[in-house]
């Protein structure tokens, strides 16, 4: 999509759907990519099978991609489990807390994801750090929104001298507009990749494939993403009808 690529960056990637569309994005517009991950105590390390798996695929599948893909790094940041008991890292329930946040939300989490990107980006020569947050089909996670995000580039430049910049090309797409972007970067191939090898849900189940990917089809994450995915494919009909 991107006439000339350039420049460097370093992708916050989870091995999620989210994360792979702007892993595309990355390898899209930049001549050379690296991948960070965050081994947080997760409940499923399906989440972390899943990051090789992609990275991968995606080499495998698009070698012009595949040479501008670099290391990946994953950073043990289990302590941090210790502080936050929630649904994600202790099993506890999914659902609406009193405090109008799902149970999911891992507080402090995104701010400490991408002061870790930061210091890993110093040493590694990469100042554009991209992820995938959004604020679109906002699950009520405040350290998702572009302001929060804006705020900590900030942050992160007072607090380096150097001039990082936080890229979120998601932030303000739909799930069915995040499928199409997919598609726009890598057509077929890349959206069949999404649903073959991305892991959203919540639960970390994988036994069932549904048209969108695997999951258990009925916890948030699944269900935004199955949203998601028909909205698209009705919409691209739509497209289709009119131009014959
Ligand atoms: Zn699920």
């Amino acid at each position: 999509m991107t006439e000339s690529p350039s420049g460097s960056a370093l992708v916050l990637f989870s091995g999620g759907q989210d994360s792979t569309v702007c892993l595309g994005w990355a390898l899209d517009r930049y001549t050379r990519v690296e991948t960070v991950g965050f081994d947080y105590g997760q409940r499923h390390g399906i989440e972390l099978e899943c990051r090789r798996r992609v990275r991968d695929e995606i080499a495998r599948r698009f070698p012009a991609w595949g040479a501008r893909l670099g290391p990946d790094h994953v950073i043990d940041v289990s302590s941090f489990g210790a502080i936050g008991e929630t649904a994600l890292t202790s099993g506890a329930e999914i659902e609406m807390l009193s405090t109008g946040l799902p149970s999911t939300f891992v507080p402090g989490r995104n701010l400490m994801f991408f002061v870790y990107a930061a210091a890993l980006g110093y040493r590694r020569g990469l100042v554009t750090l991209v992820a995938g947050m959004c604020e679109t089909d906002f699950s009520g996670y405040p350290d998702c929104r572009d302001a929060t995000l804006q705020a900590l580039e900030r942050a992160i430049r007072l607090g380096t001298e150097i001039p990082f910049t936080i890229e979120t090309p998601l932030m303000w797409l739909t799930k069915a507009e995040t499928w199409a972007l997919g598609d726009r970067l890598g057509g077929d191939v890349f959206v069949d990749l999404i649903v073959e090898e991305t892991h959203t849900c919540y639960r970390g189940a994988r036994e069932e494939r549904h048209p969108w990917g695997y999951g258990c089809g009925t916890c948030p994450a699944c269900q935004l993403r199955a949203k998601g995915f028909a909205e698209w494919q009705a919409s691209r009909a739509g497209l289709q009808a009119a131009s014959r």
